[in-house]
């Protein structure tokens, strides 16, 4: 077969699922087009670390190119999707100039993610930034260290009291994982650098509208993970809902009632919705949507009425499974084996199975609880099987030994953070716009997911 004949693959999206279906498709007879809207593959579980200064986004965030540059059959392009045409088999989708590109496919997998969801309440979005991308992270990273930097300028109590006030919503595995992250920073790391402030007297608060935290996890790890929490000062508020927010305060609503907590930085990590493209898909194909607005596939991962139309990865509800690394991966992997295999003639489809590994999630250093093949772990043993795990999937040995080198050098050697620039621009950007909000980069529509 010549190449221009070549079965046209068109993969929207490099993370998990998306890298995954191009690498299954190594070998095969195809022409596979990788399209994202980043020139990376975010290792979005380890982003919080970016958020706390401990690793720079390089370790987690290798360019798409770079990670498929011996994959002939292979090429990545930086753009944006806007338009799934399934009648013409054409992506379409603007470059970083706005320039129009059309991309023709016989086969095409959607692989878009998912973004933050603020229930409903958009507005919160400008006083409580979530994390999902290396830009949010980054921005988090800013917020959390410049409240410290203001809190050393601050002669007021009040106002030194309020940059020193940190409240993370959602107390799931990334809420902890954050709220962990800043009760270091500031019982660990920083009390030594700072002159006039304090900085253990942070009050930092963990609110989480369930009864428990890391509610995906069995009651044992749940009480764990919130005990450890507290050793770490940690305040937990369960069965608390922010209900309103401004750029000096939060309003909870918890068992006793509204409370306004005066605070400069809330962090968002309580929810997430499917990547539009979601929406898209289904609207065109007439299937159904959860309520995060994911699509429900087929057993074989395609959608509803096109057989050449796959939809992988946390944008869809297949079987309940959760919206985390592995059902991306997995399924990734599965529909480039289905691909080779229609392409050798058989049209026999199993449909996909997903391997359970189980989940874990860190607390702080050398505290994590990981439920894995019926055991449950916690402590040191968890903590340990955390970092080899998140360490064994990140891409490159390059990414692999720098990120063990940094964490050896930042948490066991030096007790510090070696990534905590703030520059002039950023200084300014977030802490001096008078008594207005410290705001979070909003995005349009068509950005978000
Ligand atoms: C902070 C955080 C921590 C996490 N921690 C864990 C963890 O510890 N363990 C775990 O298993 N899971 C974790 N997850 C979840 C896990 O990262 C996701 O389940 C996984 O990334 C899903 O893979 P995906 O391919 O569906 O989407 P993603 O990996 O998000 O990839 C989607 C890709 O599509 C691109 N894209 C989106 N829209 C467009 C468009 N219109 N045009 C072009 N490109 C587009 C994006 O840029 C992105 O590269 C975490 C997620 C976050 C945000």
């Amino acid at each position: 077969m010549s190449e221009e004949q070549r079965h046209r693959v068109v993969v929207v999206g490099g993370g998990f699922g998306g890298l995954n279906v191009t690498k299954a498709l190594a070998h095969a007879d195809v022409d596979v087009t990788v399209v994202d809207r980043t020139n990376h593959h975010l290792f979005q579980p380890l982003l919080y670390q970016v958020a706390a200064g401990i690793l720079p986004p390089g370790l987690i965030a290798p360019a798409l190119r770079g990670v498929i540059r011996k994959q002939k059959n292979a090429r990545a392009l930086l753009a944006e999707v806007t338009d799934l045409d399934l009648d013409a088999h054409v992506v379409r989708a603007s470059g970083p100039d706005g320039r129009p590109l059309e991309l023709p496919y016989d086969t095409l997998v959607v692989a878009g993610g998912a973004t933050h969801s603020y229930f409903g309440r958009d507005e919160f979005a400008r006083y409580a930034p979530g994390m999902k991308t290396v830009e949010d992270a980054r921005h988090l990273r800013d917020q959390i260290l410049l409240a410290f930097e203001m809190a050393e300028l601050a002669t007021d109590p009040q106002e030194r009291a309020e940059w020193l006030t940190f409240v993370v919503i959602g107390a799931g595995p990334t809420g902890v994982e954050l709220v962990g992250q800043v009760a270091e920073l500031a019982h660990t790391v920083l009390p030594q650098d700072y002159r006039a402030v304090d900085t253990h007297e942070a009050r930092i608060l963990l609110l989480e509208g369930a009864g428990a935290v890391v509610p995906p996890f069995a009651p044992k790890l749940q009480r764990y993970t919130q005990g450890r929490l507290e050793a770490m000062g940690v305040e937990v508020r369960l069965h608390s809902l922010a209900v309103g927010m401004d750029g000096e305060s939060v309003t909870l609503k918890g068992p006793d009632g509204e409370e306004t907590i005066r605070t400069r930085t809330r962090i968002w990590a309580a929810g997430v919705q499917a990547s539009p493209l979601a929406a898209q898909l289904a609207e065109r194909t007439g299937a159904g949507t959860d309520r995060a607005g994911r699509i429900e596939v087929n057993p074989d991962c395609t959608v509803p009425g096109r057989p050449e139309v796959f939809a992988i990865g946390d944008m869809v509800s297949l079987d309940g499974l959760p919206g985390v690394a592995q059902p991306a991966m997995q399924e990734g992997k599965y529909v480039g084996k289905l691909i080779k295999a229609r392409l050798a003639g058989d049209e026999r489809t199993a449909p996909f199975h997903y391997f359970d590994k189980g989940s874990m999630a860190t607390i702080g250093h050398r505290a994590a609880v990981a439920d894995a093949f019926g055991m449950r772990f916690t402590g040191v043993l968890g903590y340990t099987m955390w970092g080899f795990v998140h360490v064994l999937y990140l891409i490159g040995w390059g990414n692999r030994l720098g990120t063990v080198y940094t964490w050896a050098r930042a948490l066991t050697f030096s007790h510090s953070r070696g990534h905590r620039i703030i520059t002039f621009e950023q200084a300014h950007e977030r802490a001096f716009r008078g008594p207005g909000p410290v705001e979070a980069p909003v995005r349009g529509p068509s950005r978000a997911g």
